[in-house]
């Protein structure tokens, strides 16, 4: 019997590796116009830091996580999301010194022990960004608009749908805590088991149930808007403002939530339609409060996730078609070594040059560069290099030329690069 991935563990072939080189590359060009710097944290963190950076009474931490001890007996986990590991690295080197506001990035995989269903793995990938050490409504637009604009470049912005809302704070949250509470006892044999356990754990997450009757009810239940204080109104007039002046359309959404206290203002979720029930494909929010649960100094923050998977899945399903700019097809074992010469100076130009590792026939060869998605073909064999020349064929127009051995690589870079230019226009 051969053996197969782990359950929720997925093999990322050269295919799929291609779209998501494409994402990643889009990613970093659009950070580096932002100055936003790349961090890389170790996916291995002792369980400490997301029992604290995410809760203890979260499904994250209660159910969800790969947690072990090592040989010596410490706990450790596999990192199930990419913010506390950030800030716990942004404490111990006391990176908040070195700017008035860190502009991270990282990209990598994460690890959720949950159900595995289409665009949910095990391992799975995210795109982060935090923004460290600002309370500036604009960092939480900033933060929106790099999920937006790395999103929008592979899906028409029509299936895009942002939703903001605001969580208020300590101040004006639990005013609104209360009231939720007293209607969630008032109607509690209206909801699922699920919903009147969270409404003693995590009151807020009631409103992430999917449960219709659930959702029926929570309709009419107070919704923070019509609680936050001014300060938090006004934090969010700007940060929409500000959205406004990007560009970015938007919706606000009074039932957008997250479970985590240290959770404040802001909060988004960017959906794509048809996506389904998995239709987030990036989230965030600020979290003012996060580094003080990690014994740090009170910093404000703000961040976000964009799932690759999810994000895939919105891509077109397009295969790129494979191509190069030119297949040797050399025969003998001299043309074979003049080749190798003529393919490592082409591929120093920047041509996507191939050959045939092995000695073939030449019918068997020009297979291969059909195959290979070929623009043009060297062909050189026994008697070209007796005559000193070689042919050229363009594998679309099926014309041959005879060229000189003498520049050939010159001339080849040449044909090559004017062919390139014309295709463009
Ligand atoms: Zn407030
Ligand atoms: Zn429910």
């Amino acid at each position: 019997m051969t053996l197969s991935a782990v359950k929720g563990f997925k093999d990322i072939l050269p295919e799929e590796s291609k779209r998501r080189q494409k994402i990643e590359e889009t990613a970093r060009n659009i950070f580096a116009s932002c100055g936003v710097e790349e961090i890389r944290t170790p996916i291995l963190e002792k369980t400490e830091v997301f029992a604290r950076g995410i809760g203890e009474h979260t499904d994250i931490v209660e159910k969800e996580m790969y947690t072990f001890q090592d040989r010596n007996g410490q706990y450790l986990t596999l990192r199930p999301e990419a913010t506390a590991g950030i800030l716990r690295a942004v404490l111990e080197h006391k990176l908040y010194n070195t700017a008035p506001v860190l502009k991270l990035f990282t990209m990598g995989p994460m690890f959720r022990h949950e159900r595995p269903q289409k665009g949910r793995l095990r391992q799975f990938h995210q795109i982060n960004v935090e923004y460290i050490g600002s309370s500036s409504p604009i960092a939480d637009a900033e933060v929106v608009f790099l999920a937006y604009e790395i999103v929008r470049q592979f899906t028409d912005e029509e299936n895009l749908l942002l939703e903001m809302n605001s969580l208020g704070c300590p101040e004006c949250r639990p005013l609104h805590r209360k009231d939720l509470l007293l209607f969630l006892e008032n109607n509690k044999d209206d909801l699922c088991e699920d919903c009147q356990r969270r409404s003693k754990v995590n009151p807020l997450r009631v409103f992430d149930c999917k449960n219709e009757g659930c959702q029926a009810v929570l309709k009419l239940a107070p919704v923070i808007k019509h609680y936050i204080c001014p300060e938090c109104s006004n934090h969010m007039g700007k940060v929409l403002d500000a959205l406004e002046a990007f560009g970015i359309p938007f919706v606000q959404n009074p039932y957008l939530v997250r479970g985590l206290d240290y959770y404040k203002r802001t909060t988004f979720e960017l959906k794509g339609r048809g996506l389904g029930a998995q239709s987030t494909v990036a989230a965030g929010g600020r979290y003012d409060g996060l580094s003080t649960l990690l014994d740090g100094p009170d910093i404000p923050g703000v961040g976000m996730a964009i799932g690759v998977e999810r994000l895939l899945l919105l891509m077109e399903e397009q295969a790129e078609p494979k191509s190069v700019d030119l297949f040797i097809a050399a025969l003998g074992s001299e043309a074979r070594t003049e080749a190798l010469y003529w393919l490592a100076y082409l591929r120093r130009q920047g041509l996507k040059v191939e050959y045939s590792l092995e000695d073939k026939s030449l019918k068997a060869q020009m297979k291969q560069a059909d195959k290979a998605g070929a623009r043009f073909c060297l062909i050189v064999g026994e008697r070209e290099m007796d005559e000193e020349e070689a042919i050229l064929r363009d594998m679309n127009t099926k014309a041959q030329e005879t060229l000189d051995l003498d520049d050939l690589p010159e001339i080849l870079v040449e044909k090559v690069k004017s062919q390139k230019s014309q295709g463009d226009e």
